[in-house]
C-alpha cells in the first residue's frame, strides 16, 4: 500500500519529524549526524523541527540552522503540549511520501533511516520500527518499568506490538494519513500505530546515550504515559470492581457463616480489630475504584472538549507571520 511521491506531495520524499522540548544541548550534534545522511540519499527531504515551547534557545538555534539549510522546517507551539502532541503537530504538517520521526537527543541514530527508508521501498511495508538491541544505555530503573510497560502494551494491543521500539519509526503516506483520520486527541502512537495494522517491519539499532541535556520524560510523564496507553486502548479496570465486588461479597459470606456457626454453640467472636480491619479494605477498594472511574470519565471529559491537543505559533513553511492552523 505504501505510495510513491505524487503530485500533492511534490518532491518532498521524506519528512523527518523531530519533537523538542528545551534541546539546546543536543541540537548541534543532531544537525552533524542528520545532515549528512539526508544529502546523501538523493532524494528530496524536509526535516520538520517541532519545538514544543521551548524555554531556552532551541527555537533561536532552529532559526540560525536555517540559514545554511533550506531543508530544515521549523514548527514553533505556542506552548508546551508534551512530546506525542508534538509529534500529531509534525505528522499532520509533514508533506513527504514517508515521514520518518526521531528524537532529538540523538538516541534514535538518525545513520539508521536510509536502511528504513530501503526497506519500506523493498518490501512495499507502510510501516518500519526501530527496535532497540539492548537497553544497556538504560538505568536498572527504566529497563524494568520498560519492560512492564511492553508487556502492557501487547496485552492492550495484541502481540502485533514490536517490543522496545519507542517512537523512532517510518511511516508511508498511507499509514500518515490513517494516523490523521483517527479522532483521537490524547495519542500513544507505539500503541495507534500497530493498531492500524498495516504491514510493517523492522530495523533494530543500538540505543545510544542521550547525547547532552535531561530527560524530558521523568517518572511522573512516564506513569502518565501509560496511563493514557493503558485508558486508550482497554475498559478492563472498570471491571475491576465488579471483580472485586464480587470476592469481597463471597469473604463475607464466609465470615458471617463462621460468625452465625460461633453464635449456635454459644461463643461470641471477638473482635473489633478484624472489623476495622474489614471496614478499611472495603474503603480502599471502593476509593481505588472511584479513581478507576475518575481516570476514564477525565478521558471522555477531554474528548468531548475536543480542544486541539496543539497550536501551531508559526510553521516556516507558511512563510512569515503567525499562523493559526490546529488540530
Ligand atoms: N519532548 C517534547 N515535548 C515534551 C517532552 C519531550 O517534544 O514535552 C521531546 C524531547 O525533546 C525529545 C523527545 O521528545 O526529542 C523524547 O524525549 P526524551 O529524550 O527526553 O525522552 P527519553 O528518551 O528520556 O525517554
Ligand atoms: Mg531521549
Amino acid at each position: 500500500m505504501a505510495q510513491e511521491v505524487d503530485g500533492t506531495h511534490g518532491t518532498t520524499v521524506l519528512s523527518v519529524v523531530i519533537p523538542m522540548y528545551n534541546e539546546e544541548e543536543a541540537l548541534p550534534a543532531l544537525v552533524n549526524r542528520l545532515r549528512p545522511v539526508l544529502d546523501g540519499l538523493g532524494d528530496g527531504y524536509e526535516v520538520v523541527a517541532v519545538d514544543d515551547g521551548s524555554r531556552d534557545r532551541t527555537a533561536a538555534l532552529l532559526a540560525a540552522f536555517r540559514l545554511g539549510w533550506p531543508e530544515l522546517r521549523v514548527i514553533g507551539l505556542r506552548r508546551n503540549s508534551g512530546h506525542q502532541a508534538a509529534l500529531t503537530a509534525g505528522l499532520d504538517r509533514a508533506a513527504g511520501a514517508y515521514v520518518v520521526s526521531l528524537d532529538a537527543d540523538c538516541q534514535d541514530p538518525p545513520e539508521k533511516i536510509p536502511e528504513m527508508l530501503a526497506l519500506a521501498r523493498e518490501q512495499g511495508l507502510d510501516v518500519v520500527y526501530g527496535v532497540r538491541a539492548d537497553r544497556s544505555s538504560d538505568s536498572a530503573f527504566k529497563r524494568w518499568t520498560a519492560g512492564g510497560y511492553y508487556r502492557l502494551l501487547r496485552r492492550l494491543a495484541g502481540p502485533s506490538v514490536p517490543a522496545h521500539a519507542g517512537d523512532f519509526r517510518l511511516l508511508s503516506r498511507a499509514a500518515v494519513d490513517a494516523l490523521k483520520a483517527l479522532p483521537d486527541q490524547q495519542r500513544v502512537y507505539r500503541l495507534l500505530v500497530p493498531w492500524l495494522g498495516f504491514p510493517s517491519g523492522q530495523v533494530s539499532y543500538e540505543r545510544e546515550l542521550r547525547s547532552a541535556g535531561r530527560t524530558k520524560y521523568p517518572l511522573g510523564r512516564m506513569i502518565l504515559l501509560a496511563a493514557d496507553s493503558i485508558t486508550g486502548f482497554s475498559a478492563a479496570p472498570l471491571r475491576l470492581a465488579t471483580w472485586l465486588g464480587g470476592g469481597a461479597f463471597v469473604v463475607c459470606l464466609g465470615l458471617l457463616v463462621y460468625t452465625l456457626t460461633g453464635y449456635a454453640l454459644g461463643h461470641t467472636v471477638p473482635g473489633w480489630t478484624s472489623l476495622l480491619t474489614a471496614v478499611v479494605f472495603i474503603g480502599a477498594v471502593q476509593l481505588v475504584c472511584v479513581g478507576l472511574l475518575g481516570e476514564y470519565v477525565a478521558r471522555i471529559y477531554t474528548a468531548v472538549q475536543n480542544r486541539p491537543s496543539y497550536y501551531v505559533g508559526h510553521d516556516t513553511a507558511d512563510g512569515p507571520g503567525d499562523s493559526a492552523g490546529d488540530s
